[in-house]
């Protein structure tokens, strides 16, 4: 037996509890891992508190991501006792998650842990740190280099929006970081940004070209906020659009795609290959910073889940929330 958050719906009703659960009881998969560390997101929030229909079907596992040891495998690339994560690929929506004891998945969305990084590392770093990385990827993959001028984050506080600056400072480049909370500028500066902009000065509807400003972003921001950006990015130049945290609009003209070049990169982390997933956490490997983890995410034991989801809804929770499953 093992203890797992089990989310139903019985008599129309929505159901969330922590349940015994047998392995009998996974309806699918090929690896069986012990499960070590998961994390809490708003999306996991929803789904636990049935306040959005996030959960795709019944019954549900939910957690989007875990870390944790292989117990068995059926899988060819996969043995007992490999240090392997997950993250994405419909958990906690489509198929059983990650907060669980134990959970079984499809080993062909499984990645081994990075030699230098624990379970809890990489769940520290989180959706948040590889979509991150995935759009750093993107930009050096459309050729932006530290030479080719400086980079602009929106939305730098937020979970993706730090850890963009942090991994950009590290590799060179020379970071702007836009916020609306200036009284974080210092934890900004040392991340690694050089210059904090008022992230009023690109929220509002903008002209279709503006100032050639920046020569590549990272936006997790999206509407007025990605048309401006876009406006602003010099001649060839890269923007990587991985967020909506403003909206889900894009009010734009075609102007800096067609007159200045510029290249519209969008990154999606869940059905992200894993091909492109090994190629970001090795260099999420290679860069990330052990402090820098251990500040921008709390520890919670497993049992606190369900009440601490009721409070990342309620924007009472601040920075990220790693889930010790053994911890009690
Ligand atoms: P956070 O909530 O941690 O950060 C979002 C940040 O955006 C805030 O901290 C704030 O930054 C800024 N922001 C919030 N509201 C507004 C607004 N109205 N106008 C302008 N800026 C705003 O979220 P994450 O960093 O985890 O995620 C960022 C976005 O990326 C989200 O939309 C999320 O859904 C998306 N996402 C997409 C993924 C993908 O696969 N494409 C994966 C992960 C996330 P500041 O305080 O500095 O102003």
């Amino acid at each position: 037996m093992f203890k797992a958050l089990y989310i139903d719906k019985v008599d129309d009703q929505y159901q969330c509890q922590f349940k015994p659960l047998e392995e009998s009881d996974f309806p699918e998969g090929n690896v069986t891992v012990n499960v070590e560390y998961s994390t809490l997101n708003y999306k996991d929030g929803l789904a636990i508190s049935g306040k959005s229909p996030v959960v795709r079907r019944f019954p549900m596992v939910p957690g989007i991501d875990f870390a944790g040891v292989v117990e068995s495998s059926e899988h060819p690339h996969f043995a007992a006792g490999q240090r392997v994560f997950i993250n994405g690929w419909g958990l906690g929506e489509k198929h059983w998650g990650g907060l669980t004891e134990k959970a079984k998945v499809n080993g062909d969305w499984l990645l081994l842990i990075p030699e230098s990084m624990s379970s809890y590392d990489v769940m520290a770093v989180g959706t948040a740190g590889y979509t991150a990385m995935l759009c750093v990827q993107a930009l050096q993959n459309n050729g932006i280099t530290p030479q080719s001028g400086k980079v602009l984050v929106t939305g730098a506080n937020g979970g993706v929006g730090s850890f963009a600056v942090a991994f950009l400072a590290k590799l060179g480049f020379d970071v702007i970081a836009s916020t609306g909370r200036p009284e974080e500028e210092a934890r900004l500066r040392q991340l690694g940004a050089s210059e904090i902009i008022d992230r009023n000065t690109l929220s509002q509807p903008g002209r279709p070209l503006g100032k050639e400003l920046w020569a590549a972003a990272i936006d997790s921001v999206g509407s007025h906020t990605l048309a401006n950006v876009c406006a602003s990015t010099q001649y060839g130049g890269v923007v990587a659009a991985c967020g909506l945290a403003q909206g889900m609009d894009f009010p734009a003209s075609v102007a800096p795609f067609i007159l200045r070049g510029v290249t519209l990169a969008g990154v999606d982390s869940v059905m992200c290959p894993n091909e492109k997933r090994r190629t970001a956490w090795e260099q999420i490997a290679k860069l990330v910073d052990k402090e820098m983890l251990s500040t921008a995410s709390s520890v919670i034991s497993f049992n606190e889940v369900i009440d601490t989801a009721h409070q990342l809804l309620e924007g009472k929770v601040k920075g990220r929330v790693v889930v010790d499953i053994h911890r009690n």
